[in-house]
Parts: C-alpha cells; structure tokens; sequence
C-alpha cells in the first residue's frame, strides 16, 4: 500500500550517469536515499557532444572549478553581413568553459561519495509499474538483472529509453549541434565567437570557443526544417569558406568531430505514477543557447527536498508528483516558451536581410549598453522584452511579441 513500510531493492533508480543524472543521484543521496545510478557506457562522460560551457551559477552548485580550461568574459557576435556586436567586459566572467570528461566523471563521483551506487554498461529493458513500487529489469554485463525500486527517473538524454518507453511525449524543438576540436583558430582570450547567417546556421549561430591551450571548438546547430535539405556538415564547410571569415580558419587543424542532438522545450507531462523525466530526457535545453547543464540542474534542484520527502514516504504516485514538481516544472516550460518566441522574433525567423538590420540596431552603443545591462545567459526574456521596449526600432515588432507572448 501506499504509505506503508515495505522493502525494495532501492529508493531511486535513474538511468543515465550524465551530469544531470549524477547532479541528481547527488542530491538525492546526499538526503539519504538508497541511489542506484545506471550508464549504459563502459565510462562516464563519452561520447563527449557538448561545447562545454557551464554558467557560473551551475558551476557554484557542483563547484568543480578544477574541470574549467577557460573562463569567457563575452562574446563578439558577427551578422550575417558582418556586423559586428560585442557583448561583455574584459575581466567579467560570464560563464565558463569546462571539459566535460572531467566534469561529467567528477560530478557523478560526488553522487558516489555521497553514497550513490553506479552501474556501468547496463541498460533497462523492462520496466513494470506496480501500486507501491517499479519492477525493473536492467541488462549489467550482458546479463538481465531484476529489481524494484520506489521511483524510475529518467536522466537519459536526448533520445531518452525512459520517456519513450512510458510514453512521456516529445520535447517541442529538436535541434541538431555539429561541432569540431580544432588548433591554428586565432581566437581573442577570454572571448567567444559567433556567427549567423542563413548559409551558416540557418535560424540559428554557430560558434567559435577557446577550449584550452591552443585548441578551440567550432560548432553550429539548427533544426532540420531550418536545413531544409541541406547537411550540417555543408553549413560548416560555408563558415570556414565565407568571404568574409575565411582567412580566421585557413590554419585550423581538425583533431576531433562530433555531432548530437538539443531537444528544447519541456515535455507535456515530465512525470507520471513513480516516474520521472529530468535534464535532457525532458526537454530542458535552452532555445536561445542550447545549454542543457544549467537547466536540469535547476529542474531538480527546485524539487529534491519535497521529492525526497514523497520518496521517503513512498508518495509516488502521479497526483503526488504533480504536486510536487508542477508549479516549477510550468514555471520553467513558460519562461522557455517566451525565450522561444522571442528567439525566433529576432533571430530564427528572419531573412539574412531582417538579420543584418537587427544587427546594426545591436550594434548601436546604447543597445550595446542596454545588452550588458539586462542580458543574463541565463535570463533572455528579460533582454528580449527590454529590447523591444526600449529600442524604437524594434517597437514595431513589440506587438506582434505581444501576442506571441501571450499565447506562448
Ligand atoms: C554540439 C552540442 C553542444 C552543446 N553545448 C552545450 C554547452 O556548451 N553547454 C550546455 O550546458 N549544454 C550544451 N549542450 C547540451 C548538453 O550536452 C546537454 O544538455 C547535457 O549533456 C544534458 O545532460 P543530461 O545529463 O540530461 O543528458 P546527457 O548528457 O545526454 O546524459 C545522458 C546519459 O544517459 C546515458 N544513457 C542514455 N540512454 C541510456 C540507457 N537506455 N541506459 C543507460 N544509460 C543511458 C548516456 O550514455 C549518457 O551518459 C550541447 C549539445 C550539443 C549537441
């Protein structure tokens, strides 16, 4: 029953030992759960598809500042016809720029100091929802272990087992990133790089950021409706070839390539009876940035203490989640909704000529100012919004935000 005391093999089980998987492993061992941490790889952190930035407000609840290889103060952002916007200032650190081997190993070996138990190499393939419990079955080694546990998340991913098995849905966006390790860039320390344009990252950015020593990571990301045929790969080789970048990429050298899916924007239901989605397995990434660390970081975060709680009590059931999770869970679907809307008004849904136009307003000092002033990696909405009020150029378009707005 419900409530009472019964004994099963473990408190939680999450699939997937990536840093969302083994953020909340940690916390939830840290509360004193019974974790069983599950990877389907033989190590943690590989296949690496990541350009390895963590805000600095994801960093302080990990701490692992000896995984950074830099530290970014801001960006220089190109138009499409190379206008130029730099956000940022020298000595001001923005966000930073991690390995996420290390960071990814070191974040899980917290979940295990805390007490948190890891499987490599297994895999669930069965899993069955009972009144008091989850039975599953997981493939360690080869072999087919069966287990029960009080609570099933699901921290694996993207192409999340979990969400598909139980039918949770599909994230709303799902963007492709492409991206390359590379030496010989002549990059401006402590800054990043973007660049947009149709031919580049249709709708979207590519980037260019120092990742240590000599190297740097060169990556772009779009949707395949925005490709609309065309491969990413070609996207790339028009960055190294355009007329007016070209000469910064004639001396890179490849070391490494790597090309992974961003899904963006929640889930209709993250979670349902002893079951729940978390990091990338919900759909969490950011649509303005693609970042996903940050964001499961917090989905979690904003409900570990009365999840532990229901956990302890063994209240699972999706009435008791949903109290627990919804009104955070909403809050965060809304706030990447609006950044969606925004995103798309005045950037992913304009023609390179719309683009350039709202670049050169961009670049315009006070814009610049106001860019410094309000933007926040973490926050858009507020940049957004603050631009279509305060630059008259874009007040145009502040109505049509309006009713975007209102209806996102
Ligand atoms: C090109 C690119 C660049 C990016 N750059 C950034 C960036 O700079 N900053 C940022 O914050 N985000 C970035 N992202 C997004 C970021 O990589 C993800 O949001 C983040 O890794 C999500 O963490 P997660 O733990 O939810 O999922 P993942 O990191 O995907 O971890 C899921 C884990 O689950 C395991 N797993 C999957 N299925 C199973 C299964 N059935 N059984 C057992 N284990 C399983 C996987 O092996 C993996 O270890 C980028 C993505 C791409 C593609």
């Amino acid at each position: 029953m419900e409530g009472q005391t019964q004994t099963f093999d473990w408190d939680v089980v999450i699939i997937g030992a990536g840093p969302v998987g083994g953020h909340t492993a940690n916390l939830l061992a840290q509360r004193g759960q019974r974790v069983l941490l599950i990877e389907e790889h033989n190590e943690i952190g590989r296949p690496f598809q990541c350009a390895g930035l963590v805000t600095p407000n994801a960093m302080k609840q990990v701490g692992l500042y000896d995984t950074i290889l830099e530290e970014i103060d801001g960006a220089l952002i190109h138009g499409p016809s190379g206008t130029l916007v730099p956000v940022g200032t020298g000595g001001t650190i923005r966000t930073y720029v991690v390995c996420r081997k290390l960071f990814d190993e070191a974040v899980v070996k917290q979940s295990m100091i805390s007490g948190a138990t890891l499987w490599l190499n297994s895999k669930p393939t069965d899993a069955v929802v009972n009144q008091d419990y989850v039975s599953l079955r997981i493939n360690k080694n080869g072999k087919d272990i069966e287990l029960t546990t009080k609570l099933l998340i699901g921290c694996d991913g993207a192409h999340s087992w979990t969400r598909r098995y139980f039918k949770m849905g599909r994230p709303k966006e799902l963007m492709i990133g492409f991206q390359t390790e590379v030496v010989g860039y002549q990059f401006r320390k402590r800054w990043l790089e973007m660049y947009s344009g149709s031919e580049i990252a249709p709708g979207f950015f590519a980037w260019v950021i120092p990742s240590g020593n000599d190297s740097c990571r060169i990556g772009l990301w779009s949707t395949a409706e925005r490709l609309d045929g065309k491969s990413i790969e070609e996207c790339y080789h028009n960055l190294l070839n355009h007329p007016l970048w070209k000469e910064r990429f004639a001396d890179i050298k490849e070391t490494a390539r790597y090309c992974g899916p961003v899904p963006s924007g929640m889930v209709r239901k993250a979670y349902k009876n002893r079951v729940l989605l978390i990091g990338d397995a919900a759909g969490m990434a950011k649509p303005t940035t693609g970042g996903g660390i940050g964001p499961g970081f917090e989905q979690i975060n904003g409900i570990v203490d009365k999840l532990s709680v229901a956990i302890m009590e063994n209240k699972l059931s999706e009435e008791n989640l949903k109290s627990i999770a919804r009104t955070h869970f909403e809050k965060m679907r809304k706030d990447q909704s609006r950044a969606r809307s925004l995103r798309n008004l005045l950037v992913s849904d304009c023609e390179d000529t719309e683009l350039d136009r709202h670049f050169e307003q961009f670049a315009r000092p006070e814009v610049i100012s106001l860019i410094n002033e309000v933007g926040d990696i973490e926050k858009p909405v507020p940049l957004g919004m603050a631009l279509l009020r305060r630059v008259p150029a874009f007040r145009k378009l502040a109505l049509k935000a309006g009713m975007k707005l209102i209806f996102s």
